[in-house]
């Protein structure tokens, strides 16, 4: 899958593509004692990574509007390798391929959102909704995450695999002010000391001056 949106959640995706995320299944096989095997989000079945990540009837749903908002068939797999390495072999253009696999990456996250904010706050969600954030996620990484990638949200609401745009002026503007926000205790700390040097020649120029009118 393409190098785009936040490392954390690439990460987390690299960890669910191996199977090592804590879904019920995994920490009772490290010995957690768990109160319910079931799914979190269905309560049908019990909750594994296949089930809670493709099988799960929300998950299934969400990765069919998933599907139709990105005109890339994600809804008919077997199991989260399959859809990753759908994503990863994808032999699109590299736009393309970002956009892809940021929208996986979006639903993905989503639906682990959505499975911990129901165990911690017991916060219910429609599906509706979790589409609006799989959208508005996906959307804030591209504009703020992405170095030279940008569009506007009404276009990405309705077709985010054509409306997105590079531009290099924009790209290298963006990364500057990034550097210059990143290393701003840097930035002051120089700017501070150059003020003083510039402060003290002022001060060396004035007194001088005096000297030689006296
Ligand atoms: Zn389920």
């Amino acid at each position: 899958m393409a190098k785009v949106g936040p490392l954390k959640i690439r990460s987390f995706v690299w960890r669910l593509y191996q199977g090592r995320v804590p879904v019920t299944s995994n920490l009772i096989t490290r010995g957690v004692n768990i109160p319910t095997v079931a799914c979190q989000l269905c309560t049908l079945e019990s909750e594994d990574v296949d089930h809670l990540f493709v099988h799960c009837p929300i998950s299934s749903q969400l990765w069919k509007m998933t599907s139709t908002w990105l005109g890339f068939p994600l809804d008919a797999e077997n199991s989260i390798q399959s859809v990753c390495s759908k994503v990863y072999n994808y032999n699109g253009t590299s736009l393309r391929r970002k956009i892809t696999s940021l929208i996986t990456y979006s639903t993905i996250w989503t639906l682990w959102k959505t499975r911990n904010d129901w165990i911690f706050t017991k916060r219910a969600k429609t599906i509706g909704r979790l589409m609006e954030e799989v959208k508005l996620q996906s959307f804030n990484w591209i504009n703020y995450r992405s170095s030279n990638l940008m569009v506007s949200w009404e276009i990405w609401c309705k077709s985010p695999a054509e409306g997105v745009k590079t531009d290099f002026v924009f790209g290298v503007g963006r990364l500057i002010c990034r550097a210059l926000v990143d290393s701003r205790v840097l930035w002051r700390s120089a700017f501070f000391q150059v003020l003083v040097v510039l402060a003290s020649l002022i001060v060396f120029d004035f007194n001088m001056l005096v000297a030689l009118e006296l």
